[in-house]
């Protein structure tokens, strides 16, 4: 989001600086995702999520070609198992419509073993405008057009302060990540202050205590931890493309599915798992046999000795353990200093949606510097 950002508003603005407190950008969620360019299907009509991910989808294959940043339009399967299931089907693909996603079709089992002949289902929602994009190459792509349109990007930088000045907001900024050792380093590594006459918050996991820096304690994320499996090289004929479940019915996740990469490896997952820790990333991993159990209603010949544990990613979820349904993008003025903007809960569709969440974002600083 942060790139994204830049990207926009040093479009249009001078001194813009993109602070990150990692030593590269985008080691958080950015590249710790599926990498899928979704359609816009699965939120609530009108929703942020909703309007965002689907303008979001067609900018994002417009900026991947136009910067040959490599993606591929492969659609997907979202499959059904029984009578039950391909109601819900219908009722995905009416969201879907609801929301401007077009194309969308129910097929039956014959049409699905034709084109997974692996994969086992009733029926299932054809999605033609999803895809699959490089995460990485997203970031590194928009990271360089800011910088040639002159902004600054600043690695190791994290914003430690955050203080409201009568016209502009000053941001201190430490050396490194909060989890660099020492009290010491902490009182003597302070770099710089930056006068800043807007702030964008995209801290992503740390947004809540981002804008608690200026006062706002409103907002309060929970980590949910997402694990991938990865088919053996020699089992990745399994699948051809991208195969999901029908989502959480709780609205917590999309459910493990499959996801054929840029790379032709085979993911399987994410799991989602609120966690107490913000950046615990390995601490307790699934065991593959837990992938196996969620995947094999899709793929029923997977078997453990066919995966690997691969990486984890951490969702910004809104929404606390123990409650149900979707909250929507928070993208606002700070209520009390509202020379800051908020960006809270980035979780999935963030990366398909990030070129059109920047461009809302910059039309908030564009009423904030007039
Ligand atoms: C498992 C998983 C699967 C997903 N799959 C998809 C998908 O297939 N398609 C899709 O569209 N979306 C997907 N998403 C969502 C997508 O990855 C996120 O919405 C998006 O990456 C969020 O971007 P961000 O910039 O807000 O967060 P991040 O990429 O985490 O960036 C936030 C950055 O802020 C920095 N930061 C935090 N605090 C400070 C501070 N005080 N000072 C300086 N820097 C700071 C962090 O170091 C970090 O680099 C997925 C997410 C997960 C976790």
């Amino acid at each position: 989001m942060g790139c994204a950002v830049a990207h926009a508003v040093s479009k249009r603005w001078s001194d813009v600086f993109l602070v990150e407190q990692m030593p590269k950008l985008g080691m958080g969620a950015s590249t710790r995702n599926s990498g899928v360019i979704h359609s816009g299907i699965y939120y609530p009509p009108g929703s942020l999520k909703a309007r965002l991910c689907v303008a979001g989808n067609r900018m994002l294959y417009e900026f991947c070609a136009a910067h040959n940043v490599p993606h591929r339009n492969c659609g997907k399967l979202v499959v059904a198992h029984g009578p039950g299931q391909e109601g819900a089907l219908e009722h995905l693909a009416e969201n879907g419509r609801a929301n401007g996603v077009e194309g969308l079709r129910v097929v039956d089992r014959a049409m699905v073993r034709k084109r997974e002949p692996h994969i086992e289902a009733t029926a299932a929602l054809e999605v033609p405008s999803t895809g699959i994009v490089s995460a990485e190459d997203v970031v590194k792509t928009l990271a360089r057009i800011a910088a040639e349109q002159g902004a600054s990007l600043i690695p190791r930088a994290r914003v430690s302060r955050l203080d409201p000045q009568e016209d502009s907001i000053a941001v201190t900024l430490a050396e490194g990540d909060a989890s660099d050792p020492g009290p010491a380093i902490e009182q003597t590594s302070t770099m710089e202050t930056i006068e800043a006459r807007c702030v964008i918050n995209c801290a992503g996991l740390y947004a809540d205590e981002v804008a608690a820096m200026l006062g706002n304690r409103g907002y309060r994320i929970y980590p949910v931890r997402g694990e991938y499996c990865e088919l053996v090289r020699a089992k990745s004929y399994l699948v051809n493309n991208l195969v999901y479940p029908l989502p959480h019915p709780d609205g917590l996740s999309l459910g493990v599915h499959l996801t054929r990469t840029l790379w032709d490896t085979v993911l399987v997952g994410p799991t989602a798992d609120y966690i107490a820790e913000k950046n615990d990333y390995e601490h307790n991993r699934l065991p593959i046999e837990e992938f196996v159990r969620r995947a094999k209603p899709m793929l029923p010949e997977l078997v453990a000795a066919d995966l690997q544990l691969a990486y984890s990613g951490i969702r910004a979820k809104l929404v606390p353990p123990g409650d149900e349904g979707i909250a929507d993008f928070v993208i606002e003025p700070d209520r009390n200093v509202p020379r800051a903007i908020q960006l809270i809960g980035i979780e999935s569709p963030g990366l398909t949606s990030c070129l059109a969440i920047a461009e809302r974002v910059a039309t908030l600083v564009a009423e904030i510097l007039q």
